[in-house]
């Protein structure tokens, strides 16, 4: 094992840890800086490891609910948009009643809501 060291890159903290040596040649400061970020316990990483873990759940959620991979990737591109707050909320109308909106919140981050509403008409 490789004892290494990176800071958090919201506080500095230094965290010192192990990577297998074969990692040796592709440690880049990057991978130090967000593997001591995860380590940290600061309010700011905390919050970012919340966020990611907020974005992972709706690209699930997105995946689960769009049958259409083009427009769950197109869902997608806007969940850190909606979770950092510069989109308030998105509203992906499929077509033929269904739609899928994400929004933000205050407790989560994002929220996301599918839904597929059927009505017929009789045809002139
Ligand atoms: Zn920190």
């Amino acid at each position: 094992m490789l004892k290494v060291t990176g800071a958090c890159k919201y506080c500095g903290q230094v965290a010192t840890f192990e990577v297998p040596d074969a990692w040796g040649d592709r440690l880049t400061d990057e991978f130090l800086t967000e593997e001591a970020t995860k380590k940290c316990n600061c309010v700011e990483a905390l919050t970012a490891s919340e966020k990611e873990n907020a974005r992972i759940r709706a690209e699930k959620y997105v995946d689960r609910c769009l049958e259409d991979k083009e427009i769950a990737d197109f869902a997608k591109e806007a969940i850190p948009y909606v979770i950092k707050g510069e989109i308030e909320a998105i509203t992906i109308n499929v077509g033929l009643g269904e739609k899928l909106i994400l929004k933000t919140s205050s407790k989560r981050y994002i929220s996301a809501k599918h839904s597929i509403t059927r009505q017929t008409a009789m045809e002139e």
